[in-house]
């Protein structure tokens, strides 16, 4: 039996995602932006919290870690961390560590620049990324505490995964990632495709998540610094990528 997931929304504009392993009955929370929604899925499809799998210490991403591990006395998963912004954590990862959820096996991947603590979780069998506020559908995380070149690295670490992977992202941002893509890559035929996508998937009140990750390789100009015709659209040929991510992000805050 596969891997279940599910994915509701959170707050404002961030998602919560539950996998669960039907052979052990195992169910990871990815992040825990607020307990209750955690909750009310849980009990909507019988499932039991064994583990919180947390990506970074951003308050969106965390608020409902207190509640549910009393909760469910569940294990809690952190990124390594030495200023341990990150409360209840029961065990610390870093790059490489693999983790196991019932009979799932997580990896983690470490992709600072939004933060330095940011870590990814890649269930590998299950062909799924889940990217929180590192990579997002058609666009990136803000970099608030690391450096360009140091989050372009980690988007490379991402695009390094196979296309048929899912990505599973932080935030519904995906329509404001397009419309600025758009200004950098008007005649970009997959980001083209996917804005048309997303523009129905929107009207029906759906989510844009997953995304196929061959699929943001071909249309996230974000993962596509290093593009000599990325360059080219900035006016910046010949520099180099993580120059052009930079510009790319800063046009990106401004817009
Ligand atoms: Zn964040």
């Amino acid at each position: 039996m596969s891997a279940e997931i599910r994915l509701f929304p959170c707050l404002s504009d961030n998602f919560g995602y539950l996998i669960h392993d039907p052979a052990t009955k195992a169910t990871a929370s990815i992040d825990a932006p607020e307990a209750a929604p955690v909750i009310k899925a849980l009990e909507h499809e019988g499932w039991t919290l064994t583990d919180i799998l947390i990506t970074h210490h951003h308050g969106d991403h965390v608020g409902g870690v207190a509640e549910l591990k009393q909760k469910y006395g569940c294990r809690v998963v952190a990124p390594h961390d030495k200023t341990t912004k990150i409360g209840n954590v029961d065990l610390r990862v870093a790059q490489g560590d693999v983790l196991k959820i019932g009979s799932l096996l997580a990896r983690v991947l470490e992709t600072p620049g939004h933060t330095l603590d940011h870590v990814s979780y890649v269930f590998d069998n299950e062909k799924t990324l889940f990217a929180a506020d590192t990579l997002f559908s058609i666009g990136c995380g803000r970099v608030f505490e690391g450096t360009y070149p140091m989050m372009w690295d980690s988007l490379l670490k991402l695009r390094a995964l196979p296309d048929d992977f899912d990505l599973y992202c932080g935030h519904e941002y995906t329509a404001s990632n397009i419309k600025f893509a758009l200004t950098v890559e008007p005649d970009n035929a997959a980001l083209k495709a996917r804005a048309e996508e997303v523009t129905r998937l929107r009207a029906a009140n759906q989510p844009t998540i997953p995304a196929k990750l061959g699929d943001e390789k071909k249309a996230n100009v974000f993962l596509r610094a290093d593009e000599p015709s990325v360059a080219a659209n900035l006016r910046m040929k010949g520099a180099s990528a993580d120059k052009v991510f930079g510009e790319l992000r800063e046009r990106k805050n401004k817009s």
